[in-house]
């Protein structure tokens, strides 16, 4: 038997993946009402799309009409260089002939809405995907209607997206407990032998899953695993969630908008959008959180909760006989949305890894893949915020107070070491974003090295003649952009399919 502890987002990609993996396996999820989930996290990478809802055979459409999800191209970055510009950081696409970073060139830096087929349809309010010609369309379900020329995340409603799960886990034969963990109780060797539930005696299994977010009960307070904090490179600390009005077509894409202390999350969903501020509590206190909120997007925000966490993760997420998921983890912060996507890729390595070998030397890699692909998460984050504002003490004082992780502090230093697998230096790093992510970034915060870049262009026929291909390229992905399906128009097929 699996038990799973946690009915939030965790707990139940925890138990529909292990469906997956054991089809007939006994599988529990043991949840508290009392504690109740966070609702919060409600934007993912492509991996969300991939590795969990193709793995898990659950349609878009289904996390459409129940979740009130819509698609996600990538982020756009706002004043982060406190001037009011804007970058997008797009996720890949692979229309045919595009040169993979065309506006890195050293000598002229072409605007990627000009040339980034992703972020030219994103700000069209454009789906990464082209109707197919009539009589080439399979099926009836519109995204099997059409070309995909690009990869998409989603955004969902969190508290839906919970709720939505978790009936097609019971769907699945999973069973469904609602108690509070009280006590946790150990076996003979080291690991855990059962559970005491408040109300419900004791349940045991062969596999334990703490998907206890915050309260981090087995991985944190049972088994005391170190926690590794990281807030020395990532200071922001709380949170205030919001909800905004929609106010026209919904954009395929996150906004992420710097503030005065950090920044705010903007994510289209249906009915709404989801904010919230994520700031440092040095730097501002939380009425004046507050009031830089309403004095931004409207005086009549309503913002009743403050959500605090420290960066930080738990060194190890498999102890004996328990792996750890979600919160239960850690947490760095939600930039980029990295927190269910480490979530999902653990789950699916831990599931194969497990399933294979259970012994020391299986948790060891398991555990040494989770720290160092923490480790390049916090570096990538950090170089978010390298952007040079200096318009508050937050940010005017952001790089002398903080530590700069590894491959940042070689950017920041003027270099610009490529985060390629195949750079030794590299070596053992999963790589959480490719190549082209880093550059995006060190270019939107103005730190690309232009040096680093000529070397790199000068392995392309493009350098000759640039500007004429760059002009060309460009219009060829206008008109790609133009015909792809309208973002609103693709959620309405699928909200109705
Ligand atoms: C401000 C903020 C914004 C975020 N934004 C993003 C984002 O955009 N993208 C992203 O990928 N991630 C984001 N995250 C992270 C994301 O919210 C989580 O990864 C995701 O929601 C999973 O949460 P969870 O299931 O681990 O925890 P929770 O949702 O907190 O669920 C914990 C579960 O454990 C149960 N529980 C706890 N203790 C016990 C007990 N003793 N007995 C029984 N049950 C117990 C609770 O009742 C609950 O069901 C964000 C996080 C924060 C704080």
């Amino acid at each position: 038997m699996i038990t799973i502890v946690g009915g939030g987002t965790a707990g139940w990609l925890s138990a529909l993946i292990a469906r997956q993996f054991l089809p007939g396996a006994r599988i529990v999820v043991v949840e508290s009402k009392e504690i109740g989930i966070l609702g919060a996290g409600e934007g993912t990478t492509p991996h969300f799309v991939g590795r969990f809802l193709d793995f898990c055979q659950i349609p878009m459409s289904e996390l459409v009409k129940h979740c009130g999800a819509t698609f996600k191209n990538g982020i756009r970055f706002v004043n982060w260089r406190g001037d009011g510009s804007s970058y997008f950081h797009p996720f890949i696409n692979d229309v045919s002939g595009s040169p993979k970073m065309p506006h890195f060139h050293p000598e002229r830096w072409t605007p990627p809405e000009e040339v980034d087929f992703t972020t030219l349809a994103s700000l069209r309010g454009k789906c990464l995907m082209r109707p197919r010609p009539a009589g080439a369309e399979v099926g009836r379900n519109p995204l099997a209607r059409v070309d995909h020329l690009g990869a998409f995340a989603v955004h969902f409603d969190a508290k839906r997206l919970a709720a939505y799960l978790k009936r097609v886990a019971l769907s699945r034969n999973v069973e469904h407990i609602e108690d509070t963990v009280t006590a946790v109780l150990p076996d003979p060797s080291g690991g855990i032998d059962s559970l005491v539930l408040a109300d419900n005696g004791r349940i045991g299994g062969r596999l334990f899953v703490d998907c206890t977010g915050f309260s981090r009960v087995m991985l944190g307070k049972h088994f005391g695993v170190r926690w590794i904090d990281v807030a020395e490179s990532l200071p922001v600390d709380r949170a205030l969630p919001f909800f905004l009005p929609l106010d026209g077509p919904r954009p395929p894409f996150t906004d992420a908008i710097a503030m005065e202390a950090g920044w705010v999350w903007k994510i289209p969903v249906e009915g709404r959008y989801g904010c919230g501020y994520v700031y440092d509590s040095d730097f501002i206190g939380d009425d004046d959180a507050r009031a830089e909120v309403r004095r931004m997007f409207g005086a009549e925000v309503d913002m009743p909760r403050v959500l605090s966490f420290r960066a930080g993760y738990h060194e190890k997420i498999w102890v004996k006989n328990c792996f750890g998921v979600g919160l239960a983890t850690g947490f760095l912060e939600p930039l980029e949305a990295t927190s269910i996507w480490a979530s999902l890729l653990s789950l699916i390595e831990l599931f194969q890894v497990h399933l294979a070998q259970e012994d020391d030397r299986a948790h060891d890699a398991m555990n040494d893949f989770h720290r160092r692909l923490h480790e390049r998460i916090v570096d990538f984050l950090y170089l978010h915020y390298m952007g040079g504002r200096s318009d508050t003490e937050f940010w005017r004082t952001l790089r002398e107070r903080t530590k700069a992780p590894e491959m940042s502090a070689e950017i920041l230093d003027g270099g610009l070491r490529w985060p390629f697998e195949e750079d030794p230096r590299n070596a053992g790093h999963p790589s959480p974003f490719p190549a082209v992510s880093w550059l995006w970034i060190a270019a939107g915060v103005g730190l690309l090295d232009r040096k680093a870049m000529a070397r790199y262009w000068s392995y392309f026929a493009l350098y000759d003649g640039f500007e004429e291909r760059m002009k060309e390229h460009g219009d060829r992905l206008s008109g790609i952009a133009d015909g792809c399906i309208d973002h609103e128009r693709m959620l309405e097929q699928l909200r109705t399919f």
